[in-house]
C-alpha cells in the first residue's frame, strides 16, 4: 500500500509552522506497514489543492489530508475533494448537534460558518473529532482511499489514532505487516568506521533493514523489520542486534533512543557512584547535559567552570608553574587536564572527577590550534587517565564533541 500525505495550509508554505503532522503520520503509517512515497504541502487555494489531489491519486492508493477542514473560508479541503470527485457536501447531523451543543453550553453565539465544520462528503464515513469541532472524513473513490484530518495536531492525532485507524482496518488497508524498529546507540566511534564494521550485514540485509545515521558525537542505527507480530519482530531484531553487539560491544551503549549522559546517570545511580567536573573550554556544557537528566542529583555533586587561569589556581590548586611562563605546558595541556580532574574529584568528594581544557576556537590560543582538547578522568583509587583530542568543526561542535568523548570514556569505566 502506497500513501501520500497532503498537508494543506498557506502558513506551512510561508514557513510559519513546521509540518509536524506529516512527520507524525509518516511514522504511524510506517508502523502499520504502509509506505509513504510522497509528502506534499499545498496552500489554501482550491485550484492548486485539486491539482495536488489529481497528482496524488495517480501515484498513491491512500491519500491523507491534514488541515483545511475548519470553519473559515480558507478551509477548502472538503470542497476541493468533493468538487474533484463530483460528490456533494452535506451537513452531518450528529456532528452538527455536537457543534450546537458546544456553543449553547458556553452561552456563545454560533456563527453560520461554524456549520461548515459538520460537512461531510457524500458517501464518506465521518470521523469524530473528540478534541475539536471539525468532523473528519474517510472515503473510497475509484479505487483510491482518502482520509481527511484536521490541522491542529491535538485534534489530528486522536482522530487518526482511533477513528482513521479503525476505518483503515475495516477497509483492510492495514492487513500488511507492520514495521517494527529498534534503535541502537553508539559512542566513541564515527559513522563511517561503524558502517565499515557492519558492511557485510548491511549488504546482505533482506527482511531486516540496518540504517545508520549520525548526530554530533553519537551514531544511531535503526534496525527495522516487517513482521506479523511483535514476538516475531523481536526475534528477528534480536538476532541482528546480537550480531552487531558481538562486533561493537565497546561502543553500543543503549538499545533505546537515549543520549549517553542518560545511560551514565542511570548507571552511576545504580552503582551508587558520584561525579564532579571541572570545565574550562566547555564552560559547563557537561554539567548542563548531566543535570538535564532527571535523577542526576543523586550522582552529580557539582562542577566548576574554571575559565580563567586565576580560577584554575584558586579553586583547583593548579600551580602557576603549569599555567604561565615560557616553559610551562600552559592551560591547554595534559598536565592541567589531569590536575583539574583530580582536584575537582577531591573538592566535590566524588568517586569520579572530569577535567576538560582545550581550544574551542575559532582562533588559536596559547599558540595552540583550535580543536586541541585534553580531557581527563580521575577515579578514586585508580590512576588518572588523560586523553588528547584533535577535533574538527566550529566552536560549538568542538565543545560538544569534547563532552561526548569524555562521557564515552566515563561510560567505558562503568563496565
Ligand atoms: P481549524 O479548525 O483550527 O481551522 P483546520 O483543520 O482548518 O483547523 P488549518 O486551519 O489548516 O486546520 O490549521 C489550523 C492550525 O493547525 C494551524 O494554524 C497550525 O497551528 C496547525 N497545523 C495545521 N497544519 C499543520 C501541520 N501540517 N503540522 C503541524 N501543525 C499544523
Ligand atoms: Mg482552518
Amino acid at each position: 500500500m502506497k500513501a501520500e500525505i497532503i498537508a494543506v495550509g498557506t502558513e506551512l508554505l510561508l514557513g510559519q509552522i513546521v509540518n509536524t503532522n506529516a512527520q507524525y503520520l509518516s511514522q504511524e503509517l510506517a508502523a502499520l506497514g504502509i509506505d509513504t512515497y510522497y509528502q506534499t504541502v499545498v496552500g489554501d487555494n482550491l485550484g492548486r489543492l485539486q491539482r495536488a489531489i489529481e497528482i496524488a491519486r495517480e501515484r498513491a492508493e491512500l491519500v491523507l489530508f491534514t488541515g483545511g477542514i475548519g470553519p473559515t473560508q480558507d478551509d477548502l479541503t472538503k470542497d476541493a475533494l468533493a468538487g474533484l470527485l463530483g460528490r456533494t457536501l452535506s451537513i452531518h447531523q450528529p456532528s452538527m448537534d455536537v457543534i450546537e451543543q458546544f456553543f449553547s453550553s458556553r452561552g456563545a453565539h454560533m456563527v453560520e460558518s461554524n456549520r461548515r465544520q459538520a460537512l461531510t462528503i457524500e458517501g464518506s464515513t465521518p470521523l469524530a473529532n473528540v478534541t475539536g469541532l471539525a468532523v473528519g472524513n474517510a472515503l473510497k473513490h475509484d479505487g483510491t482511499f482518502y482520509i481527511l484530518l484536521p490541522g491542529p495536531p491535538k485534534e489530528m492525532k486522536p482522530m487518526f489514532e482511533h477513528e482513521a485507524k479503525r476505518w483503515m482496518l475495516e477497509h483492510a488497508l492495514t492487513s500488511e505487516q507492520p514495521l517494527y524498529s529498534r534503535m541502537l546507540k553508539f559512542a566513541g566511534i564515527g559513522e563511517s568506521s561503524l558502517e565499515a564494521q557492519l558492511l557485510d550485514l548491511i549488504e546482505r540485509q533482506q527482511d531486516t533493514t540496518i540504517a545508520p545515521y549520525a548526530k554530533e558525537g553519537e551514531v544511531t542505527i535503526r534496525v527495522s523489520t516487517k513482521a506479523a507480530s511483535a514476538d516475531e519482530a523481536n526475534a528477528k531484531l534480536q538476532e541482528v542486534e546480537s550480531e552487531i553487539r558481538n562486533r561493537l560491544s565497546d561502543h553500543l551503549y543503549a538499545t533505546e533512543d537515549a543520549p549517553i549522559e542518560k545511560i551514565i546517570v542511570e548507571r552511576m545511580q545504580t552503582l551508587g557512584l558520584t561525579l564532579g567536573a571541572a570545565e574550562s573550554c566547555t564552560g559547563g556544557l557537561l554539567s548542563e547535559m548531566i543535570t538535564a537528566i532527571p535523577g542526576s542529583s543523586q550522582m552529580f555533586n557539582g562542577g566548576v567552570v574554571c575559565y580563567s587561569n586565576a580560577l584554575k589556581q584558586q579553586l583547583l590548586n593548579v600551580p602557576a608553574t603549569l599555567l604561565e611562563g615560557p616553559d610551562a605546558p600552559g592551560a591547554v595541556s595534559s598536565e592541567v587536564a589531569e590536575m583539574l580532574a583530580d582536584q575537582v574529584r577531591q573538592l566535590t568528594n566524588s568517586d569520579f572527577g572530569i577535567g576538560i581544557t582545550g581550544v574551542a576556537g575559532p582562533g588559536m590560543s596559547e599558540r595552540k590550534p583550535a580543536g586541541l582538547v585534553y580531557v581527563a578522568i580521575a577515579q578514586k583509587g585508580k590512576p588518572t587517565e588523560v586523553m588528547k583530542l584533535q577535533l574538527h568543526g566550529g566552536r560549538e561542535i568542538i565543545r560538544l564533541r569534547s563532552v561526548k568523548t569524555v562521557l564515552y570514556h566515563l561510560w567505558c569505566r562503568l563496565g
